[in-house]
């Protein structure tokens, strides 16, 4: 066989590829990929993903880092008449160049988990051009993406992902699924963009600022973390009992939080 087939996974770019085709089967049965859609993956590796996903008609732009893989994917996908290969990093990616129409981009991707967190931030950035996104990762992270608030899951990641978008933990994948197997377990999730915000904040910053702030020190009382940007009576106008800890507080009394702060620092 050809020495394009022998890539020896990296570990600096998180790569534990897929083998399992039943897992491959049904992470390609929840995206559900049909002709006419606009699919983009990030970290293609060697393919395990990127057959299904042109099998489906699909148009599909895919990311990859690693340079010794661009090869084997232009040698494997590059005569598909709908299939773009970018080389570089996912996470200076500009999605806005991909010229989609609004809530049209269906990104996929079984994600290095070294940079699944900023790459969520990220793809955020564009919500609005997405329709869905269908990720694996770390089950812990998965988590902590489908939190409710009261636990000790529920934090920043929750509370921005969630302000975004609805959040399905569709299944969990073992180790043995993955060549070489990672050394936690890693759930596949559906994250799909709010039409309507539930929960639009003034200005989506503040509310940023807000969350950071009060989960930095997520055991002490709200009074305390949020000293230096909410006095009490701010606290209290907002509608929120400072005696309370970060994890109580759901995403809407975040939101009040955030408008407050935003009255505060609007000019005039
Ligand atoms: N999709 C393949 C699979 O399921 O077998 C590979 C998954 S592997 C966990 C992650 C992939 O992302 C690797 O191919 C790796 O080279 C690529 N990658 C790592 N960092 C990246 C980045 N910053 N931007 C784009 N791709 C990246």
């Amino acid at each position: 066989m050809s020495e394009l087939y022998q890539h020896r996974a990296r570990k600096r770019f998180g790569q534990n590829f897929l083998h399992d085709a039943g897992v491959i089967h049904r992470i390609l049965r929840s995206i559900n990929a049909r002709e006419g859609d606009r699919l983009v993956e990030i970290g293609p590796g060697q393919g395990a993903l990127t057959e299904g996903l042109l099998a489906s008609g699909a148009r599909l732009d895919v990311i990859e880092l690693d340079l010794d893989l661009i090869p084997l994917l232009k040698l494997k996908f590059g005569i598909h008449p709908g299939f773009t290969l970018h080389q570089g990093d996912a996470l200076k990616f500009d999605f806005a160049s991909l010229d989609a129409s609004p809530r049209s981009l269906r990104v996929v991707g079984n994600l290095p988990y070294n940079i699944s967190t900023p790459l969520i931030f990220h793809l955020l950035e564009h919500a609005g051009l997405i329709r869905d996104m269908h990720f694996m990762l770390q089950k812990e992270v998965v988590e902590r993406l489908a939190a409710e608030p009261g636990g000790g899951d529920w934090g920043r990641l929750s509370i921005m992902v969630q302000y975004h978008c609805r959040v399905e933990h569709l299944f969990n994948v073992g180790p043995g699924a993955f060549n070489p197997p990672p050394k936690v377990d890693s759930a596949i999730v559906r994250l799909v963009p709010h039409e309507t915000l539930p929960h639009p904040a003034k200005d989506v910053r503040q509310l940023e600022r807000v969350v950071r702030e009060a989960f930095n020190q997520r055991r002490k009382t709200l009074r305390n973390t949020l000293k230096g940007l909410l006095d009490k009576d701010a606290i209290e106008a907002a509608g929120v009992d400072g005696s309370l800890r970060p994890e109580q507080l759901d995403l809407a009394a975040f939101v009040r939080l955030a408008d407050q702060l935003a009255g505060q620092t609007s000019p005039g």
